[in-house]
Formats: structure tokens, C-alpha cells, sequence
């Protein structure tokens, strides 16, 4: 077998399921319709753009204020930012001693190189059980390895449990935000969702918020009393001890964790931090970041197997895939520190004007544009690093300071240079550049050009261009320009006689 992070292969423990030999895959990663075309129509949705307009403001509001709270906020950043670096800089060997931990108190580490792998052994894991359904916490990761359609096509029902992720899952619909998944929809929809697809819901349900929420509080409670196996992510992991910690805030991710006989949980090679210290700095950026709160409202952390105590067969699976590859990337791997948050997707205006769903990959907003293509390669995901205004908002509110902004002009010139390197005809955008380049390398060719170019005053209306012929008919179908000036700075440079001074 091959290798996994450059380490050996590792057989799993006796008696469970062996990892199967699987067709490479990355799940839901992979972009469908480049950016532009689905931001496009999601533009035209007035209605989704008043509702994300409407939580992204509140939330960013909130956020705002729970941040200030906080003197030492920049230190907590560094501190976030120096230990996700080195997590990454010793992954191997974090990993490592995160599995000898695990197996020391009870659990079954198994490891899986992309998604087609973990879902073949989650789902012999679940079938081991002998039950046909799951309930589940939500989870990023297990939605970026297309977890639910795997576990369905073995006859096996997930059941999501998060309140906006079992909106997301009746309305046969997809996440668009991280902690948010239906952020896109308002109470009247929700509403229409239960009513049509709950069974055991009350016809008279109105849409106030503490309604609806009893609905699916009544509707799960069947869900988490009769379930034999849990699924779930992880926030992090300690390396040191061994302990996994999911935080969340409705309770329903503890019930998943706690009741269970069996708890299955799926988590991303970069998840891991070296020591339990190292808890305390996340637990304190990660919910001001994320809800506005100054912590969680439930924190579980288990480590292992307690006998008499909770699940009594515990699996972690440890998910590649790409991230190695993104790790191998020494600028792209900042990528890999990202704690899913969601601040940045909150202040970005491309996000709050346009929605998760036209990212077209499981992780949308700022992130998700440099995080997919790092995971799947740029050229599956090109269109994203171009999702982006680079006004730097995503870089002042991420937790983990990273540089949004950089790794997408990063990206972009990656796409560049591969787009440059496979096609034999030179793009538009290097035709351009080629002429600007030849045009401003002569002062006389320059001058001629800005004459030229006042020429396009004549194209002008009210001081603007509104309407260019093509190639530039691209920027002006969705912005217009200012028109050029009447006369050229050269022009009034000498006209005003400074040329003599
Ligand atoms: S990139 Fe930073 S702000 Fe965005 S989700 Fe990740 S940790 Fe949060």
C-alpha cells in the first residue's frame, strides 16, 4: 500500500473493518459551475440577498462587540496563528501521537486517504452495528466527503440534528454558510419545510422562531432516544492526551456524543493542536468569532472509551483528502490553520451579496475560495480565487490571522501560470498584458495611447462610461468607468509651464 503523510501505512486494530482499496476521490469539493455564472443568477434572488444581508449584519454587529471585550484580542490571534503553524510544521508526528493516545484509552483510529475511502469505512462501521440509521452533529467534513449520499446508497439514514442543518436536510437543499447552513432561508420557508416534510408535526405551526424551534426539538427526541451510532466532526484535537472536542450550542451535538452505543468521528488531518494549553486559547477565539458568544453554551471533550460511560465503541477516522498536498504548498498550507469560524464569511461583500451556494464546494465565503482549490487543485476550483474584491476584511477578522487576501492573488497566479503552461493560444488577459507591457515600455508610445485614449470620452455619458465594445464590454456590463479626462497629465504639465521650472 502506499503511503499516507509520507508515514507507513498502519493496519487498523483486529476485528475492524480493514480500509478498503478506493478510487480516488474528493467528494463534494470539486466546482460544478464556475463563480461568475452562479453568482450571477444568485444576484438576482432579491429575496436571498435581503435575508443574508440581514444575519450578516447582526452577526458581524455582535461579533464586533464580543471581540472588543477582550484587551489581549491581537495576543489570542498570534497565539492562534503560532500554534496552528507549528500543528502543521510536526503534523506527522502530532497525528502519530494523537493516534497512540486514542488507542491507549479505547478508541480505533483508522485512516483514510480521500473521501471515497473514509465513506467505505464509515459505512462497514455503521453496518458492523447491525443499525440502518445515524444520528449525526453537524459537520463540515463529513459534508465534504458527500458522508449522507454514501451512507444512503447502503441503505443507511442520516439524521441531521442541528436545527439549521435538519432545515437544510427536509428542504432537500445545501449548506450555505459554516455555522449558519440556512442562513439563506427565513422563518415563513422554515415553516414550509417542517410542515411538508415532518410527519409528527403540528398543522397549526406558525412561524415564531420558539415554535418552530419546539417542532424540531420534538421531532429529534424520537431520533436521539432510539439511536445505536453517532457521527460526528471534531473541533480539535489534542495530540498530547489523546481528548477530542466538539463545541457547539443546542445541546443536540452532546446527545449525539453521549447517548449512542456506538460513536463514530470523522475529522480532517489539520484539526489536531499539540497540547491540552493549547485548548484554551481556541476555546476563546473560536466562539467570539464565530456566534458572538464568550463561549460556547456546550463544550464536550471525551477521550477514548469510559466504560459504563457513554459510547462504548468510539472510531476515529482521519481524513486527507488533498490536505497533504495543501500542506506540501508552503504558502497554500496557512489555509490548513482556518477554525472554521465563518468571521470571514460574515465581512466578506462577495458573500453577504451572493450566498454560500455559488462557491459551488462545501466550504464557501473567503475560505472556501482559497481552501477548495488547495484541496483539489486550482484548476478544479479555478473560478474561486477570482470570488473575491480584496478589500482584506476576511484577513482583519480571522482568529487565526490568516492571509486571505494574499493566498488568492497567490492562487490566481497560479491558475495564470498553469492556464499559460496547458493552452496553446495566449489568453486574453496575457494578450492585454503583453500590449500594456510593449505600450508603456516608450514614452513616445505611451503618450500616443493616452491620446488615444481620450478618444472613449466621446462613448461618455455624465462623466461615465457606461457601454465599452468588446473585449472591455466585460467590465462594463456589470460596473461603469469614469470617462477620461480632457486633457492628459502630460498635457497640463505643460500647459501650466512647469516643464520650464
Ligand atoms: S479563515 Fe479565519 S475567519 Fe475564515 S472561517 Fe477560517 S478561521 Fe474563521
Amino acid at each position: 500500500m502506499s503511503t499516507f503523510l509520507g508515514m507507513p501505512d498502519r493496519p487498523d486494530r483486529p476485528g475492524a473493518p480493514a480500509v478498503p482499496t478506493a478510487p480516488r476521490g474528493v467528494g463534494h469539493l470539486r466546482g460544478g459551475e464556475p463563480f461568475k455564472m452562479a453568482a450571477r443568477r444568485a444576484l438576482g434572488d432579491s429575496q436571498l440577498r435581503r435575508n443574508l444581508g440581514k444575519a450578516t449584519a447582526h452577526i458581524r454587529t455582535k461579533r464586533a462587540a464580543a471581540v472588543a471585550e477582550l484587551p489581549d484580542w491581537e495576543e489570542l490571534r498570534e497565539a492562534g496563528r503560532a500554534t496552528k503553524a507549528e500543528a502543521m510544521r510536526h503534523l506527522d508526528s502530532y497525528l502519530e501521537q494523537l493516534e497512540a493516545q486514542v488507542t491507549a484509552r479505547g478508541g480505533t483510529v483508522h485512516w483514510a486517504r480521500d473521501a471515497a475511502e473514509a465513506n467505505q469505512v464509515i459505512t462497514g462501521l455503521v453496518q458492523a452495528t447491525g443499525s440502518a440509521s445515524a444520528v449525526k452533529v453537524k459537520s463540515m467534513v463529513t459534508d465534504e466527503i458527500g458522508l449522507n449520499d454514501a451512507l444512503a446508497a447502503a441503505g443507511i439514514t442520516a439524521y441531521e440534528t442541528d436545527l439549521a442543518e435538519l432545515i437544510v436536510q427536509l428542504g432537500h437543499d445545501k449548506p450555505s454558510h459554516f455555522l449558519v447552513p440556512a442562513i439563506h432561508r427565513n422563518r415563513a420557508e422554515i415553516r414550509e419545510i417542517f410542515l411538508r416534510e415532518m410527519d409528527d408535526v403540528d398543522p397549526a405551526l406558525t412561524d415564531n422562531p420558539p415554535a418552530l424551534a419546539e417542532a424540531a426539538r420534538l421531532h429529534l427526541r424520537r431520533m436521539f432516544l432510539s439511536a445505536r451510532v453517532g457521527i460526528s466532526g471534531v473541533n480539535f484535537a489534542v495530540a498530547e492526551t489523546g481528548t477530542l472536542c466538539v463545541v457547539e450550542s443546542e445541546g443536540n451535538g452532546r446527545m449525539c456524543l453521549t447517548l449512542p452505543q456506538t460513536l463514530i468521528t470523522v475529522m480532517g488531518i489539520e484539526k489536531v493542536i499539540p497540547a491540552w494549553r493549547d485548548l484554551g486559547v481556541f476555546l476563546q477565539l473560536l466562539p467570539r468569532s464565530s456566534t458572538a458568544e464568550r463561549m460556547n453554551p456546550y463544550t464536550s471533550l471525551w477521550t477514548g472509551v469510559t466504560p459504563g460511560d457513554g459510547p462504548q465503541e468510539f472510531h476515529l477516522v482521519l481524513l486527507d483528502n488533498g490536505r497533504t498536498a495543501a500542506l506540501a504548498d508552503q504558502t497554500g498550507r496557512q489555509a490548513l490553520h482556518c477554525i472554521r469560524c465563518s468571521a470571514c464569511l460574515n465581512v466578506c461583500p462577495v458573500y453577504e451579496r451572493v450566498g454560500g451556494h455559488a462557491y459551488g464546494s462545501v466550504y464557501p465565503g473567503p475560505i472556501g475560495a482559497v481552501l477548495s482549490p488547495l484541496l483539489t487543485g486550482v484548476e478544479d476550483n479555478a473560478s474561486l480565487p477570482y470570488a473575491s474584491s480584496l478589500c482584506g476584511a476576511c484577513y482583519d477578522a480571522c482568529p487565526v490571522k490568516i492571509d486571505i487576501p494574499s493566498l488568492l492573488v497567490y492562487l490566481r497566479a497560479r491558475h495564470v501560470e498553469e492556464a499559460q503552461r496547458t493552452h496553446r493560444l495566449p489568453r486574453a488577459e496575457a494578450v492585454t498584458m503583453a500590449a500594456a507591457s510593449w505600450v508603456m515600455a516608450d514614452p513616445r508610445r505611451y503618450a500616443a495611447a493616452q491620446r488615444a485614449g481620450k478618444s472613449g470620452r466621446a462613448l461618455s455619458r455624465g462623466g461615465r462610461l457606461r457601454a465599452l465594445p468588446p473585449p472591455l464590454s466585460a467590465w462594463t456590463r456589470a460596473r461603469d468607468a469614469p470617462a477620461p479626462p480632457a486633457q492628459t497629465f502630460r498635457q497640463w504639465w505643460r500647459e501650466s509651464g512647469r516643464e520650464r521650472s
